[in-house]
């Protein structure tokens, strides 16, 4: 029997650890909290993130980082802003940094040393950490919970789910969560990867380009109509495209196909310049320099190795000089520099994605303390809701601000009931 459990040792389950064990503490009282994952090392996502640095947040969070309910989020991240994010990390030992993008990371550079941290933390905030303790089911019990796992039986009078969503499957985050909190009544919105790189069809000039990379404005249509917009990094790949320009929009990309409705994906490869810039600059250029070769022009735009490729998806010879390109070469040119429809045959999977985009929806939550408002005593965290931010720490900043709440909230909530000490 304990006071709280939590069930998953990603981000959002350790910082609701440690946070329940630190407000215990500051009330003066002793509690039992345990967190059981199903995985035989603990923070294994934390480990791989942000190529092994962990890009812990960034120095601005807003709600329009994210997909979900807006007004709930901003809610939610009120709770426990970046600052306070910092100041905690900073509290066992966590130094941050900022680099130019906005991203921050460990000074170290090292997502170990985050998970240590965390880790450490956990233990000396008296949470026993049970690695290799899958739950497989939960029900609900005179003393509050009854957690079936596969070593047995645990009691808790409060429960944290934090199992994540399907993203990266082999570290234990494989969905079942959704199974544990549908069994409380919860709903789960469809649920597909997002931060996805996306593959394209073979016949395409991508994999003669693979790590090449560029800035490209994306541009998503559903149904002909544009949900998305935005400009960054695409990194060209043997097998499509990725970068973050790219995996920030695949969300719109996996959501729309999973409903079976039509998507396009169009990149203007010169951001910030019009058709019609574009097209009187070409036109200068054919009257300055008609001997320079169409692909030394190109690359005064773009990389050349990507100028090149995409003279020859237009059957235009990169090596012909401007006086001799024709009108219609060169109105094709200008199109697929500034509208090319990428031809999308899928994303690279659940292995490749980054977060889960769906999950439990906010409104089933209340957003002042994370407690379900099916379940009174439950409380949930993390990716498991129906919430993904985009690139650049964002969806870290997601599970600390969660976790750290709901950790608080079931604290509290044992407190105020005056239920101490029930389990000690
Ligand atoms: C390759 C990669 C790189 C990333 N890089 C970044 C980054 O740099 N910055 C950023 O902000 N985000 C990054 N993310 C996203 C970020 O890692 C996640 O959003 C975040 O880890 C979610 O935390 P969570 O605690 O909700 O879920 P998870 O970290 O998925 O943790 C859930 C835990 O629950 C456990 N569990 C699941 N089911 C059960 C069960 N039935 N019983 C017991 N335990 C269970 C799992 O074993 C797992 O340990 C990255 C993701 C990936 C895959």
């Amino acid at each position: 029997m304990v006071d709280v459990a939590i069930i998953g040792g990603g981000a959002a389950g350790l910082a609701a650890a440690i946070s329940a064990g630190d407000h215990i503490v500051d009330l003066h009282q002793a509690v039992r909290i345990c967190l059981l994952d199903g995985a035989r090392t603990l923070g294994a996502k934390i480990l791989v993130s942000g190529g092994g640095r962990c890009n812990v947040t960034h120095d601005v969070v807003t709600p329009k980082d994210f997909f979900g309910n807006r007004h709930i989020v901003r809610n939610v991240l009120a709770a426990f802003s970046v600052e306070q994010t910092i100041a905690w990390f900073t509290s066992f030992g966590v130094e941050l940094k900022r680099e130019e993008t906005g991203k921050m990371f460990p000074t170290t550079d090292k997502a170990r040393t985050v998970l240590n941290a965390l880790l450490a933390r956990a233990r000396d905030s008296g949470v026993t950490l049970c690695p290799d303790h899958r739950v497989t089911e939960i029900t609900r019990s005179e003393s509050g919970f009854e957690i079936q796992h596969n070593s047995g039986v645990l009691h808790a009078a409060r429960l944290i789910l934090a199992t994540g969503g399907r993203s990266l499957p082999k570290t234990g985050s494989d969905g079942f969560g959704y199974r544990l909190a549908r069994s409380f009544g919860h709903h789960v919105t469809s649920t597909v990867p997002a931060l996805v790189p996306l593959v394209l069809d073979r016949s395409m000039f991508h994999a003669t380009l693979s790590g090449l990379s560029h800035d490209v404005e994306l541009t998503t249509l559903v149904d002909g109509r544009e949900v998305d917009q935005r400009t960054g990094s695409l990194l060209w790949t043997h097998f499509g495209i990725s970068g973050p320009v790219v995996m920030d929009a695949s969300r719109f990309w996996t959501l729309a196909t999973n409903r079976g409705t039509r998507v396009d994906l169009y990149g203007h490869f010169v951001p910030g310049r019009s058709a019609d810039e574009l097209k009187d600059w070409f036109v200068r250029q054919t009257v300055e320099h008609p001997k320079r070769s169409l692909v030394r022009t190109l690359s005064l735009l773009v990389p050349d190795r990507f100028a090149e490729s995409l003279c020859g998806s237009c059957s235009c010879d990169p090596l012909k000089i401007l006086a001799q390109v024709s009108r219609t070469d060169r109105n094709r040119l200008l199109s697929a520099l500034t509208r090319f429809r990428f031809p999308v045959e899928g994303h690279r999977g659940w292995n490749f994605a980054e977060v889960t985009a769906g999950g439990v929806p906010l409104e089933e939550i209340d957003y002042r303390t994370m407690e379900s408002k099916l379940t009174s005593g439950l409380y949930l965290a993390g990716e498991l809701l129906d919430c993904d931010g985009r690139i650049g720490g964002f969806n870290f900043q997601w599970a600390w601000t969660t976790g750290w709440l709901a950790g608080r909230s079931a604290a509290r909530s044992l407190l105020a009931e005056d239920a101490l000490p029930r389990s000690l």
